[in-house]
């Protein structure tokens, strides 16, 4: 199955037609201080509005998870740990982008003839029987979609399946809508590295939609959205 999905490969995404220069930035900075972000223990959340997980750490001692007391029936205190989830990181896109057994990296249809791999998945997501990984040409700078199909609950497979070697897992996922991570946290933080090849600082004042939307369209020819959030711990 894994194979057929790789024969289909990267195709254009119509829902976001613009040139998103600032993005291909921000990637190569992750990608040239690869080291730093390995070394940070705290999940930077990358910039996109594509990824309809979140996502903890494995080991329930690490120190992203928040010591809480519970009472239990026999009134005695007992000490638990509660996971903090965060939004897609840095670090996990960084493990996927250079793991070769993985579909988050692709060669762009209309730049691989110039250079191979420039396809940098940013998310990953679905609806109802449809769902992939949306990716970003750092080349040609427009985004790209990874079909995987069977819907959000095949892509989170495929994506736990991805995760397998890491202490990462998938916590929650949202259904026709998207666990969004802000611009500033890595803008700032390859800033503080010295990194000086950034987008303007306008840049972070630019909102984007979220790329998981779902609507429905009616018989007179309109539309009327819908959200749907699912839980799945
Ligand atoms: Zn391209």
């Amino acid at each position: 199955m894994r194979k057929l999905f790789s024969i289909m490969g990267w195709r254009i995404s119509e829902s976001h037609p613009h040139l998103d220069k600032e993005l291909s930035l921000i990637i190569k900075g992750c990608c040239i201080r690869k080291s730093d972000f390995k070394s940070s223990n705290a999940p930077i959340p990358f910039p996109q509005s594509s990824s309809c997980f979140n996502f903890i750490f494995q080991e329930p001692k690490h120190n992203l998870y928040t010591r809480i007391k519970i009472k239990i029936k026999d009134h005695f205190n007992k000490t638990t740990y509660q996971p903090t989830p965060f939004p897609l990181p840095v670090q996990l896109l960084l493990f996927l982008w250079h793991n070769n057994d993985s579909e988050w990296r692709g060669d762009c249809p209309e730049c691989s003839k110039h250079r191979k791999g420039s396809i940098f998945g940013i998310g990953s997501g679905g609806l109802l029987s449809v769902g992939g990984i949306i990716g970003h040409c750092v080349f040609c700078h427009k985004r790209y979609f990874y079909f995987i199909g069977g819907g959000i609950v095949t892509v989170r497979e495929h994506l736990e399946y991805s995760l397998r070697d890491t202490n990462i897992r998938v916590y929650n996922l949202k259904f026709g809508g998207c666990f969004r991570g802000e611009k500033e946290p890595v803008y700032y933080y390859l800033k503080k590295l010295g990194y000086t090849e950034l987008p303007h600082e306008k840049w972070l004042g630019i909102k984007t939609s979220s790329a998981a939307e779902m609507s429905i369209k009616t018989k007179d020819g309109g539309s009327v959205s819908l959200t749907l959030q699912g839980t799945q711990p």
